[in-house]
């Protein structure tokens, strides 16, 4: 194989598509060797047909708001590879949402899905929809506009599509709601579900969980430990109360979160209530930073800027891509940062990852440190198939145990001679592996 040939002509096929080829290449990269080292990948064109989604479906969704004024959003879901399983992987709402996003989200999730030893496929899917300021009513309507045309393309053993940016359990349970309706029938189609209609235990939590416990792993390996360590988030959605709720109970201190606005400092460090109170302020209204500065006067908000500038041991971007660029990985690491784990899909620049590469700082990607949400999406399916529920322990325990194996993994394929572990070479190698291996066992297809 010839990364650069490879990339060429996929710039060629898709101009202009930055984070796809982005994605692709650093996965490249990583399986060169590997790949080259096995011919057999080589005459099944198994990276030609890997790089290349299996089917993309495109659509226009139309729907009224509270006055009555008609809008036009596009919709999109990308069946990348389904090798290993069903289609898999979240829905997307955000007005950056665009084809490139959704396949690079896509590509990323079928190495993903491979590392978490559970079968599931690769698959993104969203639209250029802006749910912030939207009433319920509206959202309402959106998420049913949206499903009346996914649905013929989903199902529990074709593709099972879950929450991302901007889809939370509420727009699952109105799209849920329709798929049903058009469907007739319950099946587990969707996953985040509400706990009343099929969802599981944990779920909601999931991803930030697995990201600490991931992280918890890469610490131990240089027989150190969450305590009385200092943690930079960003953002606070889905992902990142899930993160500070399970670093604080490690003995973490979280002293940031962040909006596309800027940054919260908190230098006593989040607890629960703290969380709670965020998370009361997100459920009832979109602004979390001026209520939480007035409710934590020794909180302070940095309007413009980025968490990364504070000093602390672990940074964990959990907002969106390419949120911590080079600038921010120098400014890091000049402060002394020991270990980062991206829990964002693609949260680094590849100029980031280099310098934390670099200078020997033990670095997750997002592919491996994040694949708890989707892991445990993988347990409501099965939940669902054989219509019984586990307890929040019994999900909890198979979330660690998977969060481990995938650190094991990363560990088998990413460790160098001098006994550092580089976490994406490990991330992509055993994901590849997986698929590529399947994909031959399936001949031509
Ligand atoms: P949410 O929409 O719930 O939260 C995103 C958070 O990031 C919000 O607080 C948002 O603020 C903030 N944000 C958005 N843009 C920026 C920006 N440019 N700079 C700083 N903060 C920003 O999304 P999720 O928590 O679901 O997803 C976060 C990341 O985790 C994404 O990369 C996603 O792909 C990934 N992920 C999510 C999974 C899940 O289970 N949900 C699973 C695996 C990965 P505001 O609300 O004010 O816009």
């Amino acid at each position: 194989m010839n990364v650069q040939e490879i990339l060429t002509n996929l710039e060629t096929k898709h101009p202009g598509e930055k984070e796809y080829l982005q994605a692709v290449h650093e996965v490249l990269e990583s399986i060169e060797t590997i790949y080259n080292e096995n011919p057999q990948y080589e005459a099944a064109k198994i990276i030609e047909r890997l790089v290349e989604p299996d089917r993309i479906l495109t659509f226009r969704i139309s729907w009224l708001d509270d006055d009555g004024n008609v809008h036009v959003n596009l919709g999109y879901r990308v069946q990348f590879n389904n090798a290993i399983g069903p289609y898999k992987g979240g829905i997307r709402l955000h007005p950056s949402v665009n084809l490139s996003i959704l396949k690079f989200l896509g590509f990323e999730q079928i190495f993903k899905n491979a590392l978490t030893t559970l079968p599931m496929g690769g698959g993104k899917g969203g639209s250029d929809f802006n749910p912030k300021g939207k009433s319920d009513a509206e959202i309402m309507r959106f998420c049913q506009a949206f499903m009346l045309e996914l649905w013929r393309v989903i199902g529990p053993s074709t593709d099972v599509p879950a929450g991302d940016i901007g889809t939370g359990g509420r727009e699952i349970g109105f799209m849920y709601g329709m798929y049903k309706k058009l469907q007739h029938e319950n099946t587990g189609v969707l996953t985040g579900k509400g706990l009343n209609w099929g969802g599981s235990l944990i779920r909601p939590e999931a991803t930030g969980f697995g990201a600490s416990y991931f992280t918890q792993d890469m610490l131990k390996t240089q027989n150190d430990s969450f305590k009385g360590k200092t943690v930079c988030l960003s953002g606070f959605g889905n992902v990142t109360w899930g993160v500070a709720l399970k670093v604080t109970e490690l003995g973490g201190k979280v002293v940031t979160i962040s909006g596309p606005d800027g940054f919260i400092y908190d230098k006593d460090g989040l607890d629960e209530d703290k969380i709670d109170y965020l998370l009361s302020l997100r459920a009832s209204n979109n602004d979390i930073v001026s209520p939480y500065v007035d409710e934590y006067p020794e909180a302070k908000f940095y309007p413009g800027k980025k968490p990364w500038e504070v000093k602390c041991d672990i940074a964990m971007p959990s907002a969106i891509q390419n949120e911590l660029n080079g600038e921010d990985a120098a400014q890091l690491i000049a402060n002394g940062v020991k270990y980062v784990a991206e829990v964002s899909n693609m949260g680094c620049t590849p100029e980031a990852i280099d310098l934390f590469h670099n200078n020997k700082i033990p670095f997750a990607p997002g592919k491996a440190a994040n694949a708890g949400g989707v892991a445990v999406s993988g347990l409501e399916m099965s939940q669902n198939a054989m219509k019984i529920n586990w307890t929040r322990e019994e999900v909890d325990a198979k979330l660690h145990q998977i969060m481990a194996s995938i650190h094991t993994a990363c560990e088998k394929y990413g460790t160098e001679e001098d006994g550092y572990i580089n976490y994406v070479k490990g991330a992509n190698i055993a994901g590849f592996i997986k698929v590529a291996d399947s994909m031959l066992d399936l001949g031509v297809i």
